[in-house]
């Protein structure tokens, strides 16, 4: 018995419409639509020639601190002083004050179709577990909607925050799904990856790093994840965000680094809203733009995925946890504007993401879990360039998302 039946679905690849039939949970059958049969179902949604995408994924958000900057007067000028601004706004974060800001943005994030997320949890002396706990709790609160993996991070530093290590050895005790670092950050880069890759090793999870967030490639730490990632035997568990000062390479230097994270299954979360915000600020004329080279490291077969990082606080002030957002932004400051750059951003909110954080069963195929986004367009392409809104969102074969908008020009009626 199917419970739940979407006519008249457009799908990727696709020339004709689809009926896409869900039982218990998942994805059951693919069906040619033919208009006016009905076959029986506990519940059917008539899509009405609209794209349907597989539910977003966010490779790359911190709820803890997100929507900060209602109780800051400024953003920051750089990196460095973003993580001091918020160093500081964290001395006074409370277990509710963390539940109800990440709550808000999770809201969000849901509406806007998102089904899945890797949530950047900090863990440090100045908040201890604090953040892990609220965010466990919430895991499971918004399970029916939003399947959260929370990565245990150390954004103060590990050797030079001491007891750091400590919390995040407990972090991952009480569950924390991966381990994420920031070597640039840190007294001693090499043995903050290092210690990274032992506690990933130590609890068999995956590892996130924040790298090379600077407009100049004065660190390039990523050489040494590459190298590291090989000898861990870790390939295809690892992922790094930023990677800002790659675009500063020379062209061939990017070439091989593209092909060396692809040999090692390294996957890029490229963070534009962040990037474009806090990079370029040393540059009084033709600002550099501070974004990972996308285009090079798709080309060589590189997962990239576009993530939203920061909500509202001193690293980005704006943001709507919509990730379609973040496509429109690449489109434009990464130059990919053709239907087949379009088509590969959807991609970088939706299969690259959901490879880079290993999810099971992830896609539009029968066998797959039915977490899917009805879009309020007929190409594919528009996700990118309309930034459509969502009728409906479904996780598990349930909806969760029933959207509905009424618009009246009554400017056109009084003529
Ligand atoms: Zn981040």
């Amino acid at each position: 018995m199917t419970d739940l039946l979407l006519r008249g679905c457009v799908l990727p690849g696709r020339p004709r419409l689809v009926d896409i039939a869900i039982a218990d949970g998942r994805i059951t059958e693919l069906l040619t639509h033919e208009p006016g049969v009905r076959a029986p179902a506990g519940e059917r949604i008539d899509v009405g020639g609209r794209v349907v995408t597989p539910g977003l994924v966010e490779a790359h958000i911190h709820l803890d601190k997100a929507l900060l900057s209602e109780r800051l007067a400024t953003g920051a000028e750089s990196v460095l002083e973003a993580i001091r601004m918020v160093a500081e706004a964290k001395r006074g974060f409370t277990a509710d004050d963390i539940r109800q800001r990440a709550s808000r943005v999770l809201d969000m994030a849901i509406v806007a179709g998102t089904t899945a997320m890797r949530v950047h949890v900090e863990v440090d002396p100045i908040v201890g577990l604090m953040g892990m706990e609220t965010l466990l709790a919430l895991k499971q609160e918004y399970a029916p909607a939003i399947d959260l993996r929370l990565c245990a991070f150390a954004q103060e530093g590990i050797l030079q925050t001491p007891g750091t290590e400590g919390l995040l050895r407990r972090a991952l005790q009480m569950g924390a799904d991966a381990v994420g670092g920031v070597p640039y950050n840190d007294r001693d880069a090499d043995q903050h990856i290092d210690i990274v890759f032992g506690l990933a090793q130590a609890f068999n999870v995956d590892v996130d790093f924040h790298i090379d967030f600077f407009d100049e490639p004065a660190h390039m730490h990523i050489r040494k994840v590459i190298d590291r990632t090989h000898r861990t035997g870790w390939r295809g568990r690892v992922a790094v965000g930023h990677l800002s000062e790659a675009s500063a390479l020379p062209a061939v230097e990017q070439k091989e680094l593209a092909e060396d994270l692809a040999k090692a299954g390294i996957g890029v979360i490229s963070l534009p809203a962040t990037d474009l915000y806090l990079m370029g600020r040393n540059d009084d004329i033709n600002p550099p733009r501070g974004l990972a080279p996308i285009r090079r490291l798709l080309a060589a077969d590189v997962p990239v995925a576009l993530g939203t990082n920061n909500v509202r606080n001193p690293f980005t002030t704006v943001g709507t946890a919509d990730l379609a957002h973040m496509a429109f932004l690449a489109a434009v400051a990464a130059h990919m504007g053709t239907p087949q750059d379009l088509r590969a951003l959807v991609d970088c909110l939706t299969i690259y993401p959901a490879r880079i954080l290993r999810l099971p069963d992830y896609g539009i195929v029968p066998g797959c879990r039915a977490d899917l986004v009805v879009w309020d367009c007929e190409r594919l392409e528009e996700i990118v360039t309309a930034q459509p809104f969502r009728p409906w969102v479904i996780k598990n074969g349930r909806v969760t998302i029933e959207h509905e908008r009424r618009l009246r020009p009554r400017w056109k009626e009084a003529k």
